[in-house]
């Protein structure tokens, strides 16, 4: 009898799951395993919001094992000890495990290699196109696209229908943990919300994706985070759809991130064009007013509470948020991506650290010198108002025929509502001048 061990990492499914389906194939026995890595908990991937998410998510991977004669063995600690150490007890010949991105997760991965005695088998099934497909990296979107398009992707993965257990390994205990606000963790709620957000048809996610009030985005990002729905069977499904265009672009962009941070793992925290950022301001008041909510500029506003109430915040928002902050305060990208790092429930290095790195202009924006105006970002993206009084107590109920954009001195004082913080045009004047030279096209050794 050869045993397996399935291990799971941020691939929560039972369909399209390429470690579950190798393991299933090498062995008579496997042993579906979950660590817990104490290293990671400590940091903010350990954060309330995400934590509940995952916690649902285990519950489900578990139900669904289950259904199939096996069970989801859970275990906490160092995450290469506690996998070696149910590698053992199961007697196992070989491990399949997801290949990961994050600099992190390269390095427990090779200490996993170097101290396994069996064979470890890697597995792509994070990305729709694995992050080396194409060999050098890219640090330019378009021409990325335009290759992801005409990639061939591998076939999905078969789900297995029975599997059985070692008898002699303990399961383990599945964590408890809620998601915040409506958010339901797991493969099932997974594919019911791309169901339902399929049947809507795509037409009205080209047409209003950037409008927060609509609320037409698929709200997929925790889901592909965690892996409980795989990219490559949402991309495989939606192909062919009329109308899929824009969500592939979407995806693509999830994987052009990937293929960034797994070459170089540093751009986690470090600029990745050194000498493009502004001179940033040690801005204790603005910044708590920024993750408040308060800084009287009600698209940013709404957005910051959007995010405290829901642990999600819709993407036109997070780029005007991130750009205020920025640029219009002049806070490092790296306070505001940790904030978001904390509360997010989709919270992912790759995604959250390049797409701030866009915003500030010191990542792969073509645009660097962009600035997004928070008033005329809200009157585009909001123009009825719905996203801003849906989120912003003290202006729900203001009148139609007043800018809520930019609420006039007596209707800020009747309702409570802040004074702007700061001047948008003198902060981007400040903003021009403390920048550092013009960033170049990318790096020598990068596309
Ligand atoms: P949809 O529009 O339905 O898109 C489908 C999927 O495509 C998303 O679920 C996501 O996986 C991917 N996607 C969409 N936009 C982007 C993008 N710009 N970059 C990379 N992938 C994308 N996304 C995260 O998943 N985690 C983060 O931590 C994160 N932090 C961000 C921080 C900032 C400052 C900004 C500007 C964007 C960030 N994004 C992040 C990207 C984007 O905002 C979210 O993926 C999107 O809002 C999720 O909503 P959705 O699933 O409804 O997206």
């Amino acid at each position: 009898m050869r045993t397996a061990i399935a291990l799971f990492t941020r691939d929560l499914r039972v369909r399209d799951n390429p470690v579950l389906a190798g393991a299933r194939a090498a062995a008579d026995r496997v042993v579906p395993l979950f660590v817990l890595d104490n290293t990671l908990l400590l940091t903010s991937h350990g954060r309330p919001n995400r934590f509940g998410f995952l916690a649902e998510s285990l519950r489900d991977l578990d139900q669904s094992l289950r259904e199939r004669g096996g069970a989801l063995f859970v275990r906490r600690g160092d995450w290469v000890e506690e996998v070696l150490r149910v590698a053992k007890q199961g007697d196992a010949t070989t491990i399949h495990v997801a290949r990961d991105i994050s600099g992190y997760a390269q390095a427990r991965l090779a200490r996993l290699q170097s101290a396994a005695p069996m064979d470890v088998t890697t597995h792509d099934s994070i990305t729709v196109v694995p992050p080396a497909a194409f060999g050098k990296p890219f640090v330019v979107f378009a021409p990325y696209y335009n290759r992801w398009l005409d990639a061939s992707w591998r076939g999905l993965a078969p789900l297995p229908r029975r599997m059985s257990l070692p008898e002699d390994v303990e399961i383990g205990a599945l964590p408890r943990g809620a998601s915040p606000g409506t958010w339901q963790g797991g493969e099932r709620a997974g594919l019911a919300r791309l169901k339902a957000w399929t049947a809507r048809g795509l037409r009205g996610y080209a047409a209003r994706r950037d409008d927060p009030g609509a609320d037409e985005t698929s709200r997929l990002s925790p889901y592909l985070h965690f892996g409980c729905v795989s990219a490559l069977e949402v991309a495989s499904r939606l192909w062919d759809r009329t109308g899929s265009t824009e969500l592939l672009r979407q995806l693509c962009w999830r994987d052009f991130y990937a293929q960034l941070l797994s070459w170089r793992p540093a751009v986690a925290h470090d600029d990745l064009r050194p000498g493009t950022a502004p001179v940033w301001r040690d801005a204790p008041g603005d910044f708590e007013a920024w993750k408040a909510g308060r800084t009287g500029f009600p698209f940013v506003d709404a957005g910051m509470r959007q995010l405290h109430a829901e642990g999600w915040m819709h993407n036109r928002v997070r780029m005007v948020v991130a750009s205020f902050l920025t640029r219009d305060l002049r806070i490092d990208w790296r306070e505001g991506a940790r904030h978001f790092m904390d509360l997010l429930v989709d919270g992912d290095v790759a995604n959250n650290q390049l797409n701030w790195q866009w915003v500030a202009g010191t990542g792969t924006d073509a645009n660097p010198h962009r600035v997004l105006n928070p008033t005329l970002q809200g009157r585009d993206h909001d123009p009825g108002g719905v996203y801003v009084r849906r989120w912003i107590r003290e202006l729900r109920d203001v009148p139609p025929d007043v800018d809520i954009h930019d609420p006039p001195f007596d209707v800020r004082r009747m309702t409570r509502y802040s004074e702007p913080i700061i001047d948008h045009h003198e902060a981007i004047e400040m903003w021009r001048a403390s920048r550092g030279p013009r960033p170049g096209r990318g790096s020598a050794d990068a596309t």
